[in-house]
């Protein structure tokens, strides 16, 4: 669960039924919630209301930014997440080390387990691979 800081922009409080809950955003203030609840919050519709003179009452404006440091927060933590679960897709088939990379699972591969191979095409192309260090 990632909590960001919601800001109301508008020289005005502005306040919305969310959820069944009243949330009041104080004008230029913020409030805190979680990453997926403010990207909905944000998403709702304010019917818009009118002055006299037909424009749109500037305290009707929703003016609402999620913080640009929470914003990289969460860019960050998902990247971080995605790095995670992609680092164990490369798994040694035969004693089930994880690796990073690839590239580092064949260097193991041909390093521990070149002479466990059955496979000799395989065997060879990893014997012929000089990207390899
Ligand atoms: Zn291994």
């Amino acid at each position: 669960m990632l909590i960001v800081k919601v800001w109301n922009k508008n020289s005005y409080p502005y306040s919305e039924k969310f959820k069944d809950q009243p949330i009041t955003i104080e004008a230029n203030s913020y409030v805190e919630m979680d990453y997926d609840e403010a990207v909905l919050f944000m998403g709702t519709f304010r019917t818009p209301v009118k002055m006299k003179d037909g424009r749109q009452d500037p305290k009707s404006y929703k003016w609402l930014e999620i913080d640009k440091d929470d914003q990289k927060a969460v860019r960050d933590a998902r990247a971080s997440a995605a790095g995670d679960a992609a680092e164990k897709t490369f798994v040694c088939h035969v004693c089930q080390k994880e690796f990073r990379t690839k590239n580092g699972l064949l260097k193991h591969t041909r390093d521990k387990h070149i002479g466990q191979l059955v496979d000799k095409d395989a065997r060879d192309e990893l014997l012929d691979n000089e990207d390899l260090e």
